[in-house]
């Protein structure tokens, strides 16, 4: 028997072993990607609309830094 669950990352069908390491994700790329969602979505929420307030939190004097 096998239980299956969606990874809450990409909602790929995972099978859930009893000793697998990245439940309730498929992989561990997706149990990254999803922690690095919701430390990006942590920083959206605390900053307002306002670059110079990234700039500050960054530390850096450098404006040129390219936007991604
Ligand atoms: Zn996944």
């Amino acid at each position: 028997m096998a239980l299956k669950v969606s990874c809450p990352s990409c909602g790929a069908e995972v099978v859930w072993g009893r000793d697998f390491p990245y439940r309730p994700f498929c992989s561990e790329r997706c149990k990254l990607v999803d922690l690095g969602a919701w430390a990006t979505e942590k920083y959206r929420v605390a900053k307002p609309h306002d670059e110079a307030d990234e700039d500050a939190m960054r530390g850096s004097d450098s404006g040129e830094t390219p936007g991604a």
